[in-house]
């Protein structure tokens, strides 16, 4: 059965632009898609700020209702206590965030995340009423010894344990050596995966769910090569890293059913 996915195109901001820079930031990409007649149903559009740029955003998106939809980075797998450094979903929640990212490659290998850990925090963020924007991919020595499917099917199959998927997800396929890289995977390649990953949400929770989930693709993702990715039938947008901070790029990203006339 046939069903349409909204596209959506997130950006990673990671560690920078602080919260004064995020609130014209923000401000600009809204001018930049309103001006453009950016159609939402085209593709939602999301904006992922470091932690002390939230509240910013959020009264910003609140006093003007942009059609931005915003989330945090990261999230703690604990609800509240000692846990010097860490933010709770419950605090994400009251600043309506509406998504988390969680497992990105960075958080994986500089801060030593192991699947047990991702898997923790899918179930916080849900907890919480956010949706969890669940990272996987495979490195390129992964790759060359697993083949580009066998590490990402691992790594979601990990986070999903126990996970209620009626409450929301988004899986982003990010293959790491294509992050930050400038040398994106094939669409094809993208495909392969995205189709793979759509199987296991199927065998996890059931066709409805696979169907109806977004599974993006990251790395490298420019205005150039987001079109050839969106052609792809398992490809519902993408998580961008890099051309994310440039409005003019971030914002033809998600027009890109617009500007290449796809
Ligand atoms: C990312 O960090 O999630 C990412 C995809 O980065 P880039 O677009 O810069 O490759």
């Amino acid at each position: 059965m046939a069903v349409k996915r909204t596209p959506f195109i997130a950006g990673n901001w990671k560690m920078n632009l602080d919260h004064l820079q995020s609130i014209a930031f923000v401000q600009k990409l809204a001018w930049s898609l309103a001006d453009a007649k950016h159609d939402f149903a085209d593709a939602e559009v999301a904006v992922f700020p470091p932690f002390t740029d939230l509240r910013s955003v959020q009264t910003l998106v609140s006093a003007d209702s942009l059609p931005i939809a915003y989330g945090a980075q990261d999230v703690s797998a604990h609800d509240s206590g000692a846990y010097t450094g860490e933010i709770s979903g419950a605090f994400l929640a009251a600043l309506d965030c509406r998504y988390v990212i969680i497992g990105h490659s960075e958080r994986r290998t500089l801060h030593g995340e192991s699947d047990a850990d991702i898997n923790a925090k899918v179930l916080a963020a849900h907890r919480h009423g956010l949706i969890p924007v669940l990272c996987v991919g495979e490195t390129a020595e992964d790759l060359e010894a697993h083949g580009p499917s066998a590490v990402p099917v691992a790594q979601l199959r990990a986070a999903l344990e126990g996970v209620d998927g009626s409450k929301g997800l988004v899986v982003a396929y990010e293959p790491v050596w294509a992050i930050g890289s400038g040398q994106a995977a094939t669409p094809d390649q993208a495909e392969q995966v995205a189709a793979a990953l759509r199987g296991v949400l199927t065998e996890v929770f059931d066709d409805e769910i696979a169907q109806a989930t977004r599974v993006l693709y990251g790395g490298s993702v420019k205005a150039a090569n987001i079109a050839s990715f969106l052609r792809e039938p398992n490809v519902d947008g993408a998580l961008v890293g890099g051309a994310s901070l440039d409005i003019a790029e971030f914002s033809s990203i998600a027009r890109f059913k617009k500007h290449v006339g796809a």
